[in-house]
C-alpha cells in the first residue's frame, strides 16, 4: 500500500452536507481520499462522490491558460467555441486588461444596471464575498445573484417571511434525538447521502418515525413509517390538510402559538376548507395516510421537518414552503434540539455564498440593499464615498437573462456557474445568453456557458486554494490548499482582487488598499468585522471542527439550533393561504408530468462529475416512467424515447421502474446530451423568481435507437 506524503485535512466541493475529507498525497498527486472518524459532520462516512469523484481536476480537458476569442462576439450573433481552436491562448495581463477595458466601457456607456454577476456556490466564502465587493463597490450595481435562487428561493422567502431567517434552523445530525420526523421533495439518499444515513439510524437504533412525502417512491421509503405519495406541485393542499387535522383535533401547542406566533386566527379560518378530502382530491394521497401523518408528527415530542426543492421549486414554491413552515409553528416543533426546519441546501457552499451576498437584495449578512443604514454601514466597510452605493435592489439570476437587451443589461460574469445547463428553458436561456455584448467565464472548464464566452479565466480547483465553505447547517469550515494551481489557474480570489485593481484604476478611484489580502484568512478577517453572525470567525478558531453562525465574538461557541427564546422578526408568523394548481398541467397533448432532480453519481450541470470517473458509473441520462405509463405506450426498460414538451424535446433510454408514480416521469439534469431543461418551465414564483422545475407536462414517444446522443465529450481535449 502506498505511503502517503502528506494528508491534507479539508471539505467536500460537492453536496451542502460538508463532510470532512483527508486528501492522501504521494509526489503531490491526490491518490486517495478517506474521512476523518471524529468528524462530527460525517464521522468516517463519505458518499461516492466525496471518496472518489476528486479526479477531474487532473482532466486533461481542464483548462489552466487564460484564453480569448478569435472572433469577436457580437450581441446577436454569440456562438459556442468549445474548441481551442477558437480560442486564443494570452498572458493573465491581457486576459484581465480585456475584462476590465470592456467592463468599464459598458458602465460609462450605459450605467451600473448594464452589468451582471454571479457567484458560485462551489466557491469559498471569501471569492464570493470579494466578487460582490467588486460589483457592488466599483460597478454600483446590485445585480449579483447565485444558483441559490434556483433551488431555494422559495424557502428562503418563506422562511424570511414567517420567522425572519433562512438558514436551517438545526444540525441535521440532530436527528437522531427526534421521535418523528417529515422528510418532503428531498432525495436525501441520492442529494445528501450522509444526511440519509442519520436518518437511517433514528429510524433503526433510535426508533424515530420517518414521515415521507414525496411523488416518488425514494430508498427512505423502505425505512418510513408513513409515505404520502403526492403529486408534484399539490404541497400546499396536503401541508395544509396536515394543518386542518392539527387545528381540528386539538393538537395544536396553545402555549408556543400564544407566546411565540401572530396571525393565528386568520390563518385557521383559511385552512377550514382544506380538508383531508379535499387535499386527496388535489394530491392523490389517501385521507387517511393525510390524517395520520398529521397525528404523527403534532403528538411528538421533537417533530422536525426536512426538506429539499421539491418543495420550493415550483411557481408556488413560496406558498409550498410556508404551508411546512406553519406545521411546526402550530406544534412548537422548533427552538429545541431535535425539532426545527431544515431546508437542506444542496451545493457545498450555497449557504455561504447567500450569507456573503452573492444576492441582488442583500449585502453580506442578509443586510437589505434598499435600507440606508446598511448602505452607509457598507460604504464604510468598502471604503465607498457616502451615498456611492446603489439603494436599489438589483436582478436575480432569471431577471438578469431575461433583460439582456439594448438598453438593460450588457454584460454578464460568470464565476463557476452554468446556466445554458441550469436555467429552465434551455433554448430561451440561449437566445438570451447570444443578446450579451460581452461574458466572461472564470472555471475549470469550458462547459456549456463559458462555451459562449469572450474572455476565459482558469479557475484554481478546491483542493488549489485556501478559504472556507459554509454547509447546509451552518458550519463555516476550512478548505485547504493541498496541491499548487495547475497550469497558469489561480484562485478565484487572486483572480477578483488583479481585476478589481485594474478596474479601480481605469475609474480613477485610488482604493486598492482595499484589495490587497496576503492570505484568504485576512478577507475572512474583514467579513468578521462587518457581519455581526460571523463576528467570532477565524481560521484559528475553525481549525478544529469549524463553527456553527451564527458566532456572535471570539468567545461564542457557535449555535447548534437556533430560535430557542424568539425568532428574529420577533413572533413566528402565520399566513393564510389558498391552493393554486402549477402553471402547466397534463392534457391531453402532453399528458404525463415531468419532474427533474439529481442522482447520487452526478453533481449539477456535470463541469466536475462528467469530468470524473464518475461519470463511468452513470454515463448516461435516463427517464424514470412507472410500468403502468410504459405499459400504455408499449415502451420498454432500456428503450429508446423521445420526451417532449411545449419549449424542447430530448432522446434518452427510458428506465421502467416504480420508483416513480403513475403520471410521473423523472429525469436528471447532469447530462447536456439530453438536458432536462429543454423541456422544463419558466414559470417563475411571483415573490422568490425560483423557476417550476418540479412541474411541467410532457409526451413520451418511443424513439430509434440511432437517435440517442453520442456520449461525446463537450470540452476541449489537450492540456494547457
Ligand atoms: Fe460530499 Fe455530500 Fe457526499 Fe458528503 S454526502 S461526501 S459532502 S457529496
Amino acid at each position: 500500500m502506498l505511503q502517503a506524503d502528506r494528508i491534507v485535512p479539508t471539505v467536500c466541493p460537492y453536496c451542502g452536507v460538508g463532510c470532512n475529507l483527508e486528501l492522501h498525497l504521494k509526489d503531490d498527486y491526490i491518490y486517495r481520499v478517506t474521512a476523518p472518524f471524529g468528524s462530527v459532520v460525517n464521522r468516517g462516512n463519505l458518499c461516492v462522490k466525496g471518496r472518489f469523484g476528486y479526479d477531474y481536476i487532473y482532466h486533461p480537458s481542464r483548462v489552466t491558460t487564460p484564453l480569448l476569442r478569435k472572433t469577436p462576439q457580437r450581441a446577436g450573433e454569440r456562438t459556442q467555441a468549445f474548441d481551442l481552436e477558437e480560442w486564443r491562448l494570452v498572458t493573465w495581463d491581457e486576459a484581465l486588461d480585456t475584462v476590465a477595458d470592456r467592463l468599464v466601457e459598458i458602465y460609462r456607456r450605459d450605467g451600473s444596471d448594464a452589468l451582471a454577476v454571479y457567484c458560485c456556490a462551489k466557491a469559498a466564502n471569501e471569492d464570493n464575498y470579494l466578487l460582490q465587493k467588486m460589483f457592488r463597490a466599483l460597478f454600483r450595481t446590485n445585480n449579483v445573484d447565485h444558483c441559490t435562487r434556483l433551488c431555494h428561493a422559495g424557502s428562503v422567502v418563506a422562511l424570511q417571511q414567517a420567522i425572519g431567517s433562512s438558514a436551517m434552523s438545526n444540525t441535521a445530525a440532530e436527528v437522531i434525538l427526534s421521535d418523528c420526523f417529515i422528510v418532503t421533495g428531498s432525495n436525501t439518499t441520492e442529494n445528501h447521502p450522509i444526511i440519509a444515513l442519520q436518518m437511517k439510524a433514528a429510524v433503526q437504533k433510535y426508533g424515530a418515525k420517518m414521515i415521507v412525502i414525496d411523488p416518488r417512491r425514494l430508498e427512505l421509503c423502505d425505512y418510513a413509517a408513513l409515505w404520502l405519495p403526492i403529486k408534484p406541485g399539490t404541497n400546499v393542499a396536503v401541508f395544509s390538510a396536515m394543518a386542518h387535522v392539527i387545528i381540528k383535533e386539538g393538537l395544536i401547542n396553545q402555549q408556543f402559538v400564544d407566546q411565540r406566533t401572530e396571525g393565528f386566527d386568520e390563518f385557521a379560518r383559511s385552512m377550514e376548507k382544506f380538508t383531508p378530502t379535499y387535499a386527496e382530491m388535489i394530491s392523490g394521497v389517501d385521507r387517511n395516510l393525510i390524517i395520520a401523518a398529521a397525528r404523527m408528527y403534532a403528538t411528538a415530542q421533537r417533530g422536525a421537518i426536512y426538506w429539499g426543492m421539491g418543495i420550493s421549486q415550483l411557481s408556488q414554491g413560496t406558498a409550498s414552503a410556508l404551508a411546512v413552515i406553519h406545521l411546526a409553528l402550530l406544534t412548537g416543533h422548533i427552538g429545541r434540539e431535535g425539532t426545527g426546519l431544515n431546508p437542506l441546501r444542496g451545493q457545498n457552499n450555497v449557504q455561504g455564498c447567500s450569507d456573503m451576498g452573492g444576492m441582488p437584495y442583500h449585502y453580506p449578512g442578509y443586510m437589505p440593499v434598499d435600507d440606508p443604514a446598511n448602505a452607509a454601514h457598507w460604504e464604510r466597510v468598502w471604503n465607498v464615498e457616502a451615498g456611492g452605493l446603489n439603494r436599489r435592489r438589483g436582478l436575480t439570476t432569471t431577471e438578469i437573462l431575461a433583460n439582456v437587451h439594448p438598453g438593460g443589461v450588457r454584460s454578464l460574469y460568470i464565476m463557476g456557474e452554468n446556466p445554458m445547463m441550469s436555467e429552465p428553458n434551455l433554448n430561451k436561456t440561449r437566445q438570451h445568453i447570444q443578446q450579451l455584448e460581452f461574458l466572461v467565464a472564470q472555471d475549470m472548464f469550458i462547459n456549456e456557458s463559458g462555451a459562449f464566452a469572450d474572455v476565459f479565466l482558469p479557475a484554481a480547483s478546491w483542493a488549489e486554494k485556501d478559504g472556507t465553505f459554509t454547509n447546509t447547517d451552518r458550519r463555516v469550515q476550512r478548505v485547504r490548499r493541498a496541491l499548487a494551481p495547475r497550469g497558469q489557474s489561480r484562485p478565484d480570489w487572486e483572480i477578483i482582487c488583479d481585476l478589481a485593481k485594474r478596474i479601480e484604476a481605469r475609474l480613477g478611484r485610488s482604493n486598492s488598499a482595499y484589495w490587497e489580502y496576503a492570505h484568504p484568512s485576512e478577507i475572512m478577517a474583514e467579513v468578521s468585522r462587518a457581519v455581526p453572525e460571523y463576528a467570532g470567525v477565524t481560521y484559528a478558531r475553525l481549525d478544529a471542527q469549524g463553527l456553527q453562525t451564527p458566532v456572535w465574538d471570539e468567545s461564542h461557541p457557535g449555535t447548534p439550533y437556533l430560535f430557542s427564546d424568539s425568532f428574529p422578526r420577533g413572533r413566528g408568523k402565520f399566513t393564510p393561504l389558498e391552493f393554486i394548481p402549477v402553471t402547466e398541467l397534463p392534457d391531453d397533448e402532453y399528458p404525463l408530468i415531468l419532474t427533474t432532480g439529481r442522482v447520487l453519481e452526478h453533481w449539477h450541470g456535470g463541469t466536475m462529475t462528467r469530468h470524473s470517473k464518475l461519470d463511468e458509473l452513470y454515463p448516461e441520462a435516463h427517464a424514470q416512467i412507472h410500468p403502468v405509463d410504459a405499459a400504455m405506450l408499449g415502451i420498454e426498460n432500456g428503450q429508446a424515447v423521445r420526451v417532449c414538451s411545449r419549449r424542447g424535446e430530448i432522446v434518452l433510454r427510458a428506465e421502467v421502474t416504480e420508483k416513480t408514480s403513475p403520471g410521473v416521469v423523472f429525469i436528471p439534469f447532469h447530462f447536456a446530451e439530453a438536458a432536462a431543461n429543454l423541456l422544463t418551465l419558466d414559470a417563475l414564483d411571483a415573490q422568490a423568481k425560483i423557476p417550476e422545475y418540479k412541474a411541467c407536462a410532457v409526451s413520451i414517444f418511443p424513439a430509434s435507437p440511432a437517435e440517442l446522443p453520442h456520449q461525446e465529450k463537450r470540452v476541449p481535449r489537450g492540456r494547457y
